[in-house]
């Protein structure tokens, strides 16, 4: 590839300031990424190509040695590693990955780029509380998702309007600091510009200078019938924005759904306690049962016993999986009234003895006292 003049490469003027250079190189960085024009080998080749220009006329230092000696000045020690001009798009990335960062996405957002490819935006969690009934019968939610976008104020530069970003006044530009150690150079990561290369003396106002807002957005999300705690819905690319042609990661929406004060749900099978009096399990009667949605009659039947269950088929909650919905189990309760009347004792003695049953005789329990007193 014949070398062409950087400044001509970018566009730009050969006084163009710091924010003109990456304003230019984002442009063409855009229309020339590897994502966007995937097996284009002239895209690549113009995407290293601008790539390369920046790295050289970002950079004070090797700016001034270009300006003063064109590409020859480049080919010394003061090159990167590999001198100017990068061997894959990898080596790109691996170098502007701050800036790439800076410019496309928001940094370190957790959305891991594969090799090579797309910086995918980062996936987000929003905890969603429903109530029992949302759960059983489905519903529709709006959640405010908060999403980081460029700030329109600074154009994501971070720096006031009408002002640029500087060179780091630590590093001069690198991005790097060294210290030397005995026989060794140490270098690492600029403490004052965090590797940007660039401080900003007048800080946006609108977003302090960190170059991104928060916007937030509604996400109108579904939720089906039969959903339970644990469920976990994902809404493709409603995450936050990944760098240009890549998708937005995904938005997990994790439930919690509350309990019923009526019903104890498993899965999508409800149960339901009725208590019977002992004299209701004998004799049989009608009762109230509730359902989820109106309550209904049902018919105890004669000598019903403790445990016995009836069961409403389809009666539960809707399946997610499959279709229709689970059962609703009536458990039966029988209580034994703990005190009696006069009459109601009576009445109860007569039965015993109808049924050959031998209890407790009247004032056996007194009796019975008085003997382990005395
Ligand atoms: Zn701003
Ligand atoms: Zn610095």
């Amino acid at each position: 590839m014949s070398e062409r003049d950087y400044y001509e490469v970018l566009g730009v003027s050969r006084d163009a300031d710091a924010k003109q250079l990456k304003k230019a190189y984002r442009k063409l960085a855009m229309q020339y990424h590897p994502d966007r024009n995937p097996g284009d080998d002239e895209a690549e080749q113009k995407f290293k190509e601008a790539s390369a220009a920046y790295e050289v006329l970002s950079n004070p230092e090797k700016r001034s040695l270009y300006d003063r000696f064109g590409h020859e000045g480049l080919r010394g020690a003061s090159a990167g590693p590999g001198g100017p001009g990068f061997h894959s798009v990898d080596d790109i990335f691996s170098q502007f990955g701050d800036i790439f960062g800076d410019m496309f996405g928001f940094g370190g957002g957790g959305g891991r780029r594969q090799r090579g490819g797309p910086r995918r935006g980062a996936d987000m969690r929003y905890d969603l509380e429903l109530t029992f009934e949302e759960a059983a019968f489905g519903t529709t939610k709006t959640l405010e998702i908060p999403r980081h976008v460029d700030c329109e104020t600074c154009e994501g530069s971070g720096a006031k309007p009408g002002t640029s970003p500087t060179t780091c006044s630590t590093c001069h530009g690198r991005g790097q600091v060294h210290h030397r150690q005995g026989f060794f150079t140490l270098s690492s990561t600029c403490p004052h510009c965090k590797g940007a290369g660039e401080q900003i003396d007048d800080p946006c106002e609108e977003c302090n200078g960190a170059g991104k807002t928060r916007v937030d957005r509604e996400v109108e999300v579904t939720i089906p019938a039969g959903v339970n705690t644990g469920t976990r819905l994902r809404l493709r690319n409603e995450g936050e924005n990944g760098s240009p042609g890549a998708p937005r990661g995904d938005l997990y929406v994790f439930l919690h759904v509350a309990e019923s004060e009526i019903f104890e749900r498993d899965g999508a099978d409800l149960h339901f306690k009725k208590e019977l009096s002992f004299v209701q399990a004998a004799l049989g009667c009608e009762v109230e049962i509730p359902t989820l949605e109106e309550p209904r009659t049902l018919t105890v039947k004669p000598g019903t016993q403790y445990g016995d269950r009836k069961i409403f088929k389809n009666e539960g909650v809707a399946k997610l999986q499959g279709s229709g919905r689970g059962d609703l189990i009536v458990h039966f309760d029988v209580t034994i009234p703990t005190k009696l009347s006069k009459k109601q004792r009576e009445l109860l003695e007569a039965f015993a003895e109808d049924a050959g049953i031998e209890v407790a005789s009247p004032g056996f329990f007194k009796k019975m006292k008085e003997k382990l007193s005395s």
